[in-house]
């Protein structure tokens, strides 16, 4: 027998997947390692849907701002503000949302330690060893070792045990994203308002996605993206504070972070590792909506997990994938479209923003954004929607 420490599962990475994956793990009764690097905060705007809120019972104190509009700008500098109906989409601070989630792990029984993933080998009967290093407190560097039953890759968009584990990990799409932590704006001198998100659709902040300003409280994260290599993300932050007069406030941090556009095909290795969140893939194309899709990936990985630890068949693995794309694959795959085709030219761009002003599209995009369901309650309106949608792509609408 070997002499080092046995978990049923060893969770890799303390963002809102692993978090999650690990707290209901524990909750079953399984024992659990939740191992995270420590040291940097998610580079993340910030924005979580009410669903999320409802179904990860989050409490009211973590949001730090409550957004009740957001603001489509155009190429031509048009704006659509839409207002959102009887709800809100909530702000949290990464960095106390985090840190928030992985104590509640820990309450839930999972035992928590900080530690850099390394590398993933098998012992000597075959069963997972996770080498991880970490700082003793005397201030050396050292690693150690820590089997497992089953290890879950959620150690984020450059997953180091997707690489290591998952065939084809390494095939994802992505975009690059880079955001400032201002401090926000006390004045009535400039255009910003405190519960209002500002999504700039114009080619000069992002030729291929969006550039965001969305507030946080006393802070606000001005950010912008694209999967163009060369495209330079910190001059386009620049122009977007300029453009919106937001050039002169103070930087708390700068930071990037690459964003993954594309569902990995296989999220195990058919065996006894298993990814969850960014390492999976699971990012709303369009939006860059992560959050949610992360700990609802969790929960999943947390359930296949389980039935895996209690039968010992591999093929349970695979249900949580199967799951999430039945759940999610179609609005996904309308995301990708969309932003592949409405985000591509600055002519489309108008054309998109102009679009966002009927009523019937605004309230079935938000009502999927806040519910994360396709209303089915409106098909007229969906059928409406539908050749509208062919007019603006077909040109016989123009802007
Ligand atoms: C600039 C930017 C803005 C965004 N804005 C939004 C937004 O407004 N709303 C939204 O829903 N989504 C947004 N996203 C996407 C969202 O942040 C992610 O989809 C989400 O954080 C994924 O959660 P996760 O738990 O899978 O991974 P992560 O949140 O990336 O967590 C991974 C964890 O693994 C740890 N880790 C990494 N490597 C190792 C290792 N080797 N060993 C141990 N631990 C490790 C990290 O420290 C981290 O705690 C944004 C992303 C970016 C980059």
């Amino acid at each position: 027998m070997s002499e080092l420490e046995t978990f049923d599962a060893v969770v890799v990475g303390g963002g809102p997947s692993g978090a999650t994956a690990a707290q209901e793990l524990a909750q079953k009764g399984h024992q659990v390692l939740l191992l995270d690097r420590a040291g940097r905060i998610k580079p993340c705007g910030g924005a979580i849907p009410p669903r999320l809120i409802k179904d990860f019972e989050i409490p009211d104190e973590l949001l730090v701002a409550k957004i009740t509009c957001a603001r489509m700008i155009s190429p031509k500098s048009e704006k659509v503000d839409i207002h959102i109906q009887g709800g809100f989409v909530g702000m949290v601070d990464r960095e106390v949302f985090d840190e928030w989630l992985r104590n509640r792990a820990a309450s839930a029984g999972a035992m928590r330690r900080t530690g850099t993933f390394e590398q993933l080998t098998r012992d000597h009967d075959g069963t997972s060893l996770i080498e991880y290093s970490h700082t003793l407190p005397d201030g050396t560097r050292t690693t150690s070792h820590v089997r497992a039953k089953c290890v879950i890759g959620a150690d984020g968009a450059a997953s180091g045990v997707a690489r290591q584990a998952v065939p084809g990990a390494e095939k994802v799409p992505y975009v690059f994203a880079y955001h400032e932590i201002i401090r926000s704006p006390k004045s009535n001198d400039v255009d910003f308002d405190a519960k209002r998100c500002d999504v700039y659709y114009q080619g000069k902040h992002s030729p291929d996605f969006y550039g965001w300003i969305f507030p946080h409280g006393e802070t606000t994260s001005v950010g912008t993206g694209s999967a163009q290599k060369g495209f330079s993300l910190r001059s386009a932050v620049g122009a977007l504070r300029d453009a919106s007069g937001l050039g002169q406030a103070e930087v708390i941090r700068r930071e990037g972070a690459p964003i993954p556009m594309k569902p990995l095909r296989r999220w195990d290795n058919g065996r006894d590792v298993i990814l969850a969140g960014d390492a999976a893939g699971v990012v709303a194309p369009a939006s860059g909506e992560g959050i949610y899709y992360a700990m609802f990936c969790g929960h999943l990985v947390a359930d296949a997990v389980d039935r895996f630890l209690v039968t010992g068949k591999a093929k349970a693995l695979a249900s949580a994938r199967q799951q999430f794309m039945k759940a999610h694959g179609l609005v996904f795959w309308i995301l990708g479209i969309m932003q592949y085709y409405w985000y591509g030219t600055e002519n489309r761009r108008e054309r998109f923003v102009q679009m966002c002003r009927d009523p019937d599209v605004q309230r079935l995009t938000f009502e999927a954004y806040m519910n994360k369901e396709l209303v089915r309650a409106k098909p007229l309106a969906h059928v409406k929607i539908f050749f509208k949608d062919l007019a603006h792509l077909t040109g016989l609408l123009k802007a």
